[in-house]
């Protein structure tokens, strides 16, 4: 089932999108929440603004090196037994087609096309068999980085947290392997990442285990799960595209500061 949280002018909506992800049947109310029961209104996916399909309750949680090709490329010789944390604020979160906003101050800035993961509801210390319970569904997300504040700061709270710098989408896939995903980013249309969820150091249960020992996890949580190999510049007036097939396309244009 694909979930699109999205918006014809007035308050957003919820809506069920097609295998095609062309028609969207709007339901009720947040599925996260409520039953989900269509209302009986029909429109396309064309005809709306789709809007990033979650604000996380409380909190994004990110991991880094994930991947042994791209903790390689980042110069990491030893790899941490376990996963690597950091936090990004809800403010961070944009949706589809929304640009990325690069602030003055930020000289240097990289995509990171990945597969997120959406909790669906509330818990703790949850073990790795347990983990697929407590999942709600899955989105794409590009994990934009100020790779120059990400050197300078000592830790990544601007270089990850940037307004605009999360975005999530097109939609909510509720029925996937997370496990077997090709995660392909673009940019201006060139493939530049190329990876597969299958090598993923550490998988989603671990993921989800080892952050609900550190945090309680609510509904709409989002934990990032880390980028492929790959990670490059953009600049102002580029796109970045990233594609899991399974889910569709997260596609932002990348825009200086006023
Ligand atoms: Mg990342």
């Amino acid at each position: 089932m694909r979930i699109a949280r999205y918006t014809t002018g007035d308050d957003p909506h919820f809506g069920l999108v097609d295998g095609a992800g062309e028609k969207i049947a709007e339901i009720t109310g947040d599925p996260m929440y409520m039953p989900i029961e269509l209302t009986g209104q029909t429109t396309t996916v064309d005809e709306v603004r789709l809007l990033a399909p979650v604000i996380p309750r409380s909190k994004i949680i990110g991991i880094r090196a994930n991947y042994l090709d791209h903790a390689r490329e980042m110069g990491h010789t030893e790899l941490p037994e376990e996963p690597g944390m950091f936090l990004i604020p809800n403010t961070a979160v944009v949706g589809p087609g929304d640009p990325v906003v690069i602030p003055s101050f930020v000289t240097e800035v990289s995509y990171e096309g990945e597969l997120a993961v959406i909790i669906g509801r509330l818990c703790k210390d949850i073990e790795p068999e347990d983990a697929a319970k407590v999942i709600f569904g899955y989105t794409i997300a590009n994990d934009v980085t100020a790779r120059d504040l990400q050197r300078t700061d000592g830790q990544w709270a601007r270089a990850k947290g940037l307004d605009t710098f999360c975005p999530l989408g097109p939609w909510i896939e509720t029925e996937l392997n997370p496990m077997d995903q090709s995660i392909v980013t673009r940019l201006d249309g060139e493939v530049v990442q190329d990876g597969t969820s299958a090598d993923m150091i550490h998988g989603v249960s671990q993921l989800i285990s080892h952050a609900s020992k550190a945090f309680t996890l609510l509904p709409g949580d989002v934990i990032l799960t880390g980028t492929p190999a790959g990670v490059g510049p953009v600049v102002a007036g580029q796109r970045v595209t990233v594609e899991i097939a399974d889910i569709g396309e997260l596609s932002n244009p990348f825009v200086d500061a006023e």
